[in-house]
């Protein structure tokens, strides 16, 4: 089974080169020093986005929430919106990518180790890794005794790179609950449940509010499945299950401990809708593509 966290290193190698601070640069020349703030206080924010047969999927709304992750931490970054996105285009032309995983990253540098963010340069580090994707799993979950980071200890819409010490505690194959006890999400996915033809989903607080979620959410509701966002504990009630990401897309659940669920056909169909958009086959949602050229 794969998530974000385990197959990042097996496509790392490939790429060329990177954008740091402003400049194309050899991979091998994009380095920080290993006094570097944010490797020791895990105070950096990044984001993992797609690109599919040349165009980027929801590029605006990666980097929305990208500057968003940023302000969370007080991060004043030195390239606005727009040149980031730029960088990222440019990079891809560059590389020749025509499929593969963007990681933008901003960070706190070379500023000494007080803690506290003021006075402490930032950072902004692009790159793109070739990679077409891999074809979905079936995946065994197990709910972890490691809960997740609740709202009142981080700001949990912002995708920090320390917040990934939790999902790592729990493992690649760990369902964690929030605080309460409520479903939260897998280690580096949101989680769907279905119900009679209905989906539940847990709503935003304890989790990252995933992109993937937002557009299963949003083809759902335009297919007349109506989704409810919400508490959820017991698990026995569902007869299906997935998880969304950007790296990992929709793959199907089927067990969660000693739960089974043994229907997939809600979560097919919208992996054949999700597969169809981000090849561009589907006019509809043709405005979360944006053609690299
Ligand atoms: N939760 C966590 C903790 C994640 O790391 C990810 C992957 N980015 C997700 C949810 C899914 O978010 P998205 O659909 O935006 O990739």
């Amino acid at each position: 089974m794969l998530y974000d966290l385990d197959i990042l290193p097996t496509i790392m190698k490939t790429s060329k080169q990177i954008w740091f601070n402003g400049e194309f640069i050899p991979w091998a020349e994009a380095q920080v020093h290993v006094m570097t703030h944010s490797l020791h206080y895990g105070d950096a924010v990044f984001e993992g986005i797609r690109v599919y047969g040349g165009a980027v999927f929801r590029l605006d709304d990666h980097l929305e929430r990208f500057f968003e992750s940023m302000k969370a931490l007080e991060m004043e970054s030195p390239y606005d919106r727009a040149q980031v996105y730029d960088a990222i285009l440019e990079l891809l032309r560059r590389e020749g990518t025509i499929d593969g995983y963007i990681r933008p990253i901003a960070f706190y540098g070379d500023g000494g180790l007080k803690v506290g963010w003021e006075g402490m340069p930032v950072s902004v580090a692009i790159g793109v890794l070739p990679w077409d994707g891999y074809s979905s799993s079936e995946l065994k979950l197990k709910v972890s005794d490691v809960r997740r980071f609740s709202p009142e200890m981080v700001k949990m819409d912002a995708k920090v790179s320390g917040y990934y010490v939790n999902s790592n505690f729990a493992g690649p194959n760990a369902l964690l609950l929030d605080s309460e006890g409520n479903v939260a999400e897998a280690a580096c996915a949101n989680i769907f449940f279905v119900q009679d033809g209905k989906l539940f989903t847990p709503s935003t607080g304890s989790i990252l509010p995933g992109l993937t979620r937002d557009t299963v959410i949003q083809i759902a509701r335009d297919e007349g499945i109506e989704v409810v966002e919400g508490n959820i504990k017991d698990l026995s009630v569902f007869q299906e299950a997935f998880t969304t990401g950007t790296a990992t897309e929709i793959c199907l659940v089927v067990e969660i401990d000693n739960h089974k669920y043994d229907s997939r056909e809600v979560t097919s169909f919208l992996q054949e809708k999700y597969s169809e958009i981000v090849s561009g086959k589907n006019q509809k949602y043709k405005k979360w593509l944006i053609y690299v050229d």
